[in-house]
Parts: structure tokens; C-alpha cells; sequence
């Protein structure tokens, strides 16, 4: 009897010439967080960006959101209004600078920051204490949010924006590539995300200043001189060269890796939208999803957790959507405007195997068991 693989929700997928940007690096000895790969792989990103962006890849996407929060003069006891649907890392490093975050529910079109909760938040900040320093809107799942709508509530008040478009490389909003879109923006190659170098991640801006200062933290803030000299506290957030190598290669795929998760993405519509309850978040006019994760929405938590105990037992990973910041225990005390949407998907809602290397029969073995479920 042939025994049946484990499906992941979200595995890494090698393109083939990784292995050889990785040999180059030991041949060469670049061994170090910086050398040809670091600025082949920036190249890369901000050729593919398709703007006059700059990128810095650094060792992670939680790195990325702390330097672009640094390079906005965050600090102790400022306010950043940040996207409550999201993952932790999204929200974590507004603590590292001492700042509390203030958690935005989501909207129905995109499942991403709603605008009129956005500027409900500002103008209240501002009247009980004081204009919050940021704004971080995130492109959930690969779904763009509503740009235009946050750009023009952000320009309204003044309030620079992070786009946190860490599940997004390779989306697009009216032709424009997710990353580009906002004042700085954060990309991550961790494994389970659509190119992987392992772990690292991107600050993307749109200003050589910031760049050179991203990258000057990231190397310990060392000043120009024979010794080491320091006037700034710096992080070791740069990126290695070998990884970077890695980061190569995926970018040579990156297409290929998008069209596989839209792909799987209508196979999974297509079959089991005949069933009445299950519902897929739809693309509204010019947006483009990377679909890095399919999700679906469901009746009822029961109904939920029914399909994700079937999967289980088959050995497919499968995986509720996150849990909104405003409801985490680490943030019970932070101040959150919310309008209950972002909690009925956590309890309704699932992500399902969603990776680029899935074959057809791990699809239809999924599909087939969600069915009977
Ligand atoms: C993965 C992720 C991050 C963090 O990226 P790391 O590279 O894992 O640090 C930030 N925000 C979102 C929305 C993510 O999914």
C-alpha cells in the first residue's frame, strides 16, 4: 500500500540555481553580511519593484518594521496605529522602541485595515492625546489593502505609513508592486513565505538617506573611523551573504512561484464553492493577490474546526486564520477600534495548503476530504 505524504500548509520551494549562488559564496569566501550577493540580491528586489525604490535586505521581516519604525523617530511613549488582523510580528517591534501599539480593525473587501475605523482612530488619538507617530497596513494573506483610501487618510493628517507587505511580494495594486506603495515598506523570506532565503527580510524606501542609515544601524552603527566609534546603539540586523545567495535564486522563480498559488487558489474555488457555506475572499477591481495563502470563510467555528480535525487526521496541515492583536493576552491593555469583523474570521475562517511545490493529488486529497466533511 502506498502511504500517504504530509501536506504542509506552506513549505519552501528551491528554484535550482540557489545551490549555486550558495557555492559561489563558500568558493569566494564571502562568508559575512555583506558581499556580491547582499547587493545582487537588492538589485534583484528593486529591479523586480519596478520604482524608484531602494531595498536593504536584512535578517528578518520583524528587523524590517523596527529599522522602518527607527528611521520614523518612534520611541517611549509614542502611539503607531497598526493593522489588528495580522501576525505578531507586525505589531511586536512598536514595543521594542517603547511605543504602544493602537490595533485598527479589518473591512470586509480585503480583510485588511478598514479606512473609516483608521481615521475614526486618528481623530480620536489626537483629541484624548496626541497625533499617533505611524501607521502600519498590511496586505494580509497577499491581499493588497485599500491603498488609496489609507494613502489619502495617511496625507490627510500627516502620519507616514509602513507597508507591511511581508505575505505580499508579488502582489499588485492597480499595476503597482505591493512594497512600493507607502512611505517604507517591509518584505520577509521566511520558510514558510512565498520566496524563502531561510529567514531574512527587506526595508524598501523610497529615499538613499534612509537606506544608507537602515543598513548603518543594521551593522552596528559604526562611525567612519580606523577604530570602532560609536555614537548611536546599532543592531546586527544585516543580512548574510550566503543567504542573500539564496535569495537570488528564488527571485529567478518568483513568477513561477505566484501563478502556482493563484493556481491553487481557483482549483480550491472551484471545487468546493458548490458548497453553500464555504466562501472565498474575492480580488475587488485592480487588485491582484499573490494568493499566499488560501483562505476560506465558514459558517460557523464548529464547521471550522470540523474540516481542520478532518485535514488532521489525514495528515494535512491546515490553520485558522490569526488571531487579532486587540485579542492576544500580550496586548489585553493596549487600546484597539474595533468593529467585531476581524474576530468572526478567527473564528470562522482557515487557511488551506497552500504551498507552490503541492502536487495535484495533494489538492484533490484535500479537496476530497473538506468535501466529505
Ligand atoms: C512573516 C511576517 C512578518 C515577519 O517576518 P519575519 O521575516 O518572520 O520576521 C511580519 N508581518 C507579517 C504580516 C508576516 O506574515
Amino acid at each position: 500500500m502506498l502511504t500517504k505524504t504530509k501536506i504542509y500548509l506552506s513549505s519552501p520551494h528551491m528554484g535550482g540555481s540557489e545551490q549555486h549562488y550558495v557555492n559561489n559564496a563558500f568558493n569566494t569566501n564571502w562568508i559575512a553580511p555583506l558581499g556580491p550577493h547582499v547587493d545582487g540580491f537588492e538589485n534583484a528586489i528593486e529591479t523586480y519593484l519596478d520604482e524608484d525604490v531602494y531595498v536593504a535586505v536584512l535578517s528578518s521581516g520583524t528587523a524590517s518594521i523596527h529599522l522602518a519604525l527607527q528611521l520614523l523617530n518612534v520611541g517611549q511613549g509614542d502611539e503607531v496605529l497598526c493593522q489588528s488582523f495580522t501576525f505578531s510580528a507586525s505589531a511586536n517591534p512598536i514595543v521594542y522602541q517603547g511605543a504602544n501599539p493602537i490595533f485598527v480593525d479589518s473591512e470586509s473587501d480585503t480583510w485588511n485595515m478598514s479606512p473609516e475605523l483608521l481615521e475614526i482612530a486618528i481623530t480620536d488619538r489626537i483629541k484624548k492625546y496626541k497625533k499617533p507617530k505611524a501607521i502600519i497596513a498590511v496586505h494580509l494573506y497577499g491581499m493588497p489593502y485599500k491603498v488609496k483610501e489609507i494613502n489619502a487618510i495617511a496625507k490627510k493628517y500627516d502620519i507616514p505609513v509602513i507597508e507591511d507587505s511581508a505575505e505580499a511580494l508579488g502582489s499588485t495594486y492597480f499595476g503597482q508592486k505591493c512594497g512600493s506603495l507607502a512611505d517604507l515598506g517591509i518584505l520577509s523570506f521566511n520558510g514558510n513565505k512565498i520566496i524563502t532565503t531561510s529567514g531574512g527580510g527587506a526595508l524598501i524606501t523610497k529615499n538613499k538617506d534612509h537606506k544608507q542609515k537602515a543598513v548603518f544601524l543594521a551593522t552596528q552603527a559604526r562611525d567612519a573611523a580606523p577604530h570602532y566609534e560609536h555614537t548611536k546603539i546599532g543592531y546586527n540586523y544585516r543580512m548574510s551573504n550566503v543567504l542573500a545567495g539564496i535569495g537570488r535564486g528564488q527571485m529567478e522563480v518568483l513568477d513561477d512561484r505566484v501563478h502556482a498559488r493563484r493556481t491553487n487558489f481557483e482549483f480550491y474555488k472551484n471545487y468546493l464553492s458548490k458548497i453553500q457555506s464555504i466562501q472565498f475572499l474575492e480580488e475587488p477591481e485592480g487588485f491582484y493577490s499573490n494568493r499566499w495563502l488560501t483562505c476560506i470563510a465558514t459558517n460557523s467555528f464548529e464547521q471550522r474546526e470540523q474540516i481542520r480535525l478532518a485535514l488532521l487526521k489525514e495528515d494535512i496541515e491546515s490553520r485558522p486564520l490569526w488571531k487579532p492583536m486587540h485579542m492576544q493576552p500580550v496586548f489585553k491593555k493596549a487600546i484597539s477600534y474595533t468593529n467585531g469583523f476581524s474576530e468572526q474570521l478567527f473564528n470562522r475562517g482557515l487557511c488551506l495548503p497552500s504551498g507552490s511545490n503541492l502536487t495535484q493529488d495533494d489538492l484533490e486529497r484535500v479537496v476530497q476530504i473538506i468535501s466529505k466533511a
